[in-house]
């Protein structure tokens, strides 16, 4: 049984949970681990949004440092955060990776030029451009970005659903290739976000073609996560994701401890 959940949010901003509630969730599922990763974005062209800056880091990190002490024994929280297109502005990262030492960092891709996925016009003729900028980006992510495991690969694919349109496996193929490619080349991992079973998807991100795949070309660093922007979302789904990894090949998901791999929970 998988007892780790790898991606839960609290204060980030489309969250706004007490962290304390997310873990207190995790310890009544019988987790027993926690990577709390909430949201940091960066932007293209020199924006700034005015929620990520220095004080929201302080607030997260001083909400997992509470949250440590207060679980301490029960469950283990791992300090993670989630940023969004880190490779646009890959110093600013690097500075921020400097002075929090992050056990376990997320790399995804929400926005194309500062739109994020949710908010584009979904038409026939605007769809493969957003397929093609989505992987775009998401291939330079995976060469340059500073992360552990990049967070639901293809998370456009949910965007795709929710407006009815198709989801062509196999316009994506080469593309996602090359980004499995790098994530592999680099030591670097994936995620199971099991958030697709609950967003109208059907499947997880990726899907199990995409895991397996992801197997064929020699992956093997794993974790899973739900994504949960709320105390009931905490490990949802984790079930469904051991039964992926069990038909992909996988023995094991990763632990993270100061962006070290260690040892994770058996596949079973
Ligand atoms: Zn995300
Ligand atoms: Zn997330």
């Amino acid at each position: 049984m998988l007892t780790a959940d790898y991606h839960v949010h609290s204060i980030s901003p489309d969250a706004k949970v007490p962290m304390e509630d997310m873990c207190r969730a995790a310890v009544e599922r019988g987790l027993t681990e926690l990577a709390v990763t909430d949201h940091y974005e960066f932007y293209a062209h020199g924006v700034h949004r005015e929620f990520f800056h220095e004080e929201y880091l302080k607030r997260c990190w001083d909400s997992l440092e509470r949250c440590r002490q207060q679980f301490r024994g029960r469950l283990t929280i791992r300090r993670g955060m989630e940023f969004g297109q880190l490779h646009l502005c890959r110093e600013e990262a690097f500075s921020i990776i400097q002075k929090y030492p992050f056990d376990y960092l997320i790399g995804s891709v929400h926005k194309i030029e500062n739109v994020d996925l949710s908010r584009m016009e979904y038409t026939e003729r605007t769809v493969p451009q957003i397929v093609e900028s989505y992987y775009r980006n998401l291939i330079e992510l995976s060469a340059y970005g500073e992360f552990d495991c990049i967070g639901h690969l293809d998370l456009v694919k949910r965007h795709l659903v929710k407006h009815g349109f198709e989801v062509k496996q196999e316009l994506c193929r080469d593309y996602m290739d090359e980004v499995l490619g790098n994530v592999i080349a680099r030591g670097k991992g994936i995620e199971i976000n099991t958030s697709g079973f609950r967003q109208g998807v059907g499947e997880a991100m990726p899907g199990p073609e995409t895991l397996k795949r992801y197997r064929e070309l020699g992956g093997t660093i794993v974790t899973v996560g739900s994504d949960a922007h709320r105390p009931q979302d905490v490990a949802a789904d984790l079930s469904a994701a051991e039964m992926m990894l069990r038909e992909a090949g996988f023995p094991e998901i990763s632990f993270y401890e100061r962006r070290q791999r260690i040892p994770g929970c058996k596949v079973e």
